[in-house]
């Protein structure tokens, strides 16, 4: 975390200025007023698009209601992508260069099945999803409204989406396939509006996900001793995995997550497994730590081969990638993060500090696009677990004004 004192000096000196004209425009005064005013809007959004079950792989039903809800908006151009990103256009911006994505994500971590339903408890709102993501979809909604409705002028085009496979096992396929495929090199500026309270996340935890996998030719564990062993080599490669040492800036971590394998006490096994995650919040050490442990499982493959040197038996190593998030970083000193600061600045939101965090922003940020993600307003302690809910908070319209303001801001004014 960085003590925003300079970076707020640089946001008044060099943007404030220019956040003050755009609040004051008077479309966008009017925008701001609508966002204020229509708060219950907003959040019966967020209610009703969150009783859509959007499981991994499954978003299909909540992005068609949600591209529904665009084109009813007024939105432009809705569509679905191949990957099932649902994407939109802002009327009056065609063609008009930068080019601004404010998105969020469709996606939950929530299996098929599980009751969608939101359950009010006094000030809280019970719902799978309610901050993650549902927040996110609602201030995207109201945006694209209140820019409509109030005919903000925007120079730049601004496009309104939902991505899907934001979550873990989605390995951010959504906006993978947008920068790569649908919108490659088109955009020019990435806003992600993921959870709720107030925060700017500017640098991208990368991780690197692996099922690693020790294969042998088994037996009975008295009858044919003297063989290598894979789940003695996977012990050892864990061994060497646990010892690895990590800078502690920027921040670098390691996990073995699961362990799985053998048939019974009294067998050689002929397979064993684990999960390993990897992160970090700069690729470089990323990569120096998929080199360190990729040296630690062949050094406990070697070890157990050689500690059996008379067996013919043979014993072997997979390692495959099941998750590739990349990291990244945009800087303190970059046009977005200052405005984007500046921003909450100028609506009075207490964000003092960057952060890092793991969301659909680290994917543009990997291929040196400028983004960022913001959050909703509003309060959700427990995102990912069955004990999610939410609450309005008085100043929670500024979620959607956070986000209008950057919008313009980065679409040109
Ligand atoms: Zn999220």
């Amino acid at each position: 975390m960085r003590i925003l004192i300079v970076l707020g000096c640089l946001g008044m000196g060099l943007v404030s200025g220019g956040v003050e004209e755009v609040m004051r425009e008077p479309g966008m005064r009017g925008a701001l007023e609508w966002m204020r005013t229509h708060q219950g809007w907003t959040l019966e959004q967020q209610i009703s698009i969150c009783e859509i079950a959007a499981p991994p792989f499954g978003e299909a039903e909540r992005g068609k209601e949600f591209a529904r809800r665009l084109g009813e908006l007024g939105m432009e151009e809705v569509r679905t992508d191949s990957e099932g990103n649902v994407i939109s256009r802002l009327p009056g911006t065609k063609g008009g260069k930068p080019v601004v994505v404010l998105s969020a994500h469709l996606d939950t971590v929530f299996p098929a099945g599980m009751d969608v339903k939101v359950y009010r408890e006094g000030k809280r709102l019970r719902g799978l999803g309610m901050g993650d993501d549902c927040r996110g979809l609602a201030v995207v909604l109201t945006v694209a409204r209140a820019l409509r409705e109030v005919k903000v002028e925007i120079p730049g085009t601004v496009l309104i989406v939902g991505t899907v496979g934001e979550e873990g096992q989605g390995d951010l396929r959504g906006v993978r396939h947008l920068f790569t495929k649908e919108l490659a090199g088109q955009v020019d500026a990435f806003i992600s509006v993921d959870g709720t309270g107030w925060r700017l996340t500017t640098r991208g935890v990368g991780s690197n996900r692996y099922k690693v996998t020790y294969k042998g030719r088994g037996g009975h564990s008295y009858g044919a001793f003297g063989m290598p062993n894979p789940a003695h080599a996977m012990g050892r490669a864990i061994a060497r995995l646990a010892d690895i040492t990590v800078p502690q800036t920027p921040r670098t971590t390691f996990n073995v997550g699961t362990v799985t394998g053998g048939t019974s006490v009294n067998s050689v096994p002929i397979e064993v497994s684990m999960e390993v995650d990897l992160r970090s919040e700069s690729p470089r050490e990323l990569a120096a730590l998929d080199e360190r442990m990729k040296a630690a499982l062949e050094g406990g493959l070697e070890a157990e081969k050689k500690r059996w040197p008379e067996s013919k038996a043979p014993i072997e190593l997979e390692v495959k990638s099941i998750g590739v998030r990349p990291a990244g970083e945009v800087g303190d000193d970059e046009p977005i993060v200052r405005k984007a600061m500046a921003a909450a600045q100028a609506l009075g939101l207490p964000v003092l500090a960057t952060g890092s965090g793991s969301t659909d922003a680290n994917l543009p940020i990997s291929l040196g696009i400028a983004a960022v993600t913001i959050t909703g307003g509003g309060f959700s302690p427990n995102a990912h677990s069955i004990d999610e809910w939410y609450e309005e908070r008085e100043d929670a319209y500024k979620g959607p004004q956070w986000a209008a303001v950057l919008v313009k801001l980065l679409a040109g004014n």
